[in-house]
C-alpha cells in the first residue's frame, strides 16, 4: 500500500515518526528483509534527493520492487522519480516484464485472504 501525505516534519523526523509507529504496532526486526508485520518507508519526499546516514530518498529499492511500484501507480503514475529521471509508469512497465505481483484482499469476514479477482 502507498499513501501520499502532507507533513510539516522534515524527512529525518518523519522517519523517526514512522519507526515510532512501527514499534507501536509491534514490529520486530528478526530477519533483515525477512517477513515482518509492518514496514513503513519513505519512498519519495517532494522532489528531493536525500543521502544521509539513515535515510536515502528516493528509497533505493523503489525501482526494484514491483510490489511498491504497483500501488504507487494508483496514486502517482506520472511522477518522475528524482535521480533516475524516469516516471513511475516507465519503472513499473519495465519491471512488470520480469516479475509478477498479485493483488490480495480479505475475501470474507473470518480472516481468510484470497486472490483479488480482476
Ligand atoms: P527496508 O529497506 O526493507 O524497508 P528496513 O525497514 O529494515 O528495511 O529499514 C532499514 C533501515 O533503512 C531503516 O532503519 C532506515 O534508517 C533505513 N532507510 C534508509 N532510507 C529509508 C527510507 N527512504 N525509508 C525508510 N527507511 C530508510
Ligand atoms: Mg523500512
Amino acid at each position: 500500500m502507498t499513501a501520499s501525505i502532507e507533513t510539516l516534519l522534515p524527512p529525518t523526523r518523519l522517519l523517526k515518526e514512522l519507526h515510532r509507529i512501527e514499534n507501536a504496532l509491534g514490529r520486530k526486526r528478526d530477519i533483515h528483509w525477512g517477513p515482518r508485520s509492518i514496514d513503513l518507508d519513505i519512498l519519495l519526499f517532494n522532489h528531493d534527493n536525500i543521502e544521509e546516514e539513515k535515510l536515502s530518498v528516493p528509497h533505493p529499492e523503489l525501482p526494484k520492487r514491483l510490489f511498491v511500484l504497483a500501488p504507487l501507480m494508483d496514486i502517482a503514475s506520472h511522477l518522475i522519480v528524482p535521480g533516475i529521471n524516469r516516471s513511475v509508469t516507465e519503472l513499473y512497465q519495465s519491471l512488470k516484464k520480469e516479475k509478477g505481483v498479485q493483488l490480495w484482499k480479505r475475501n470474507n469476514g473470518e480472516g481468510e485472504f484470497g486472490l483479488f479477482e480482476n
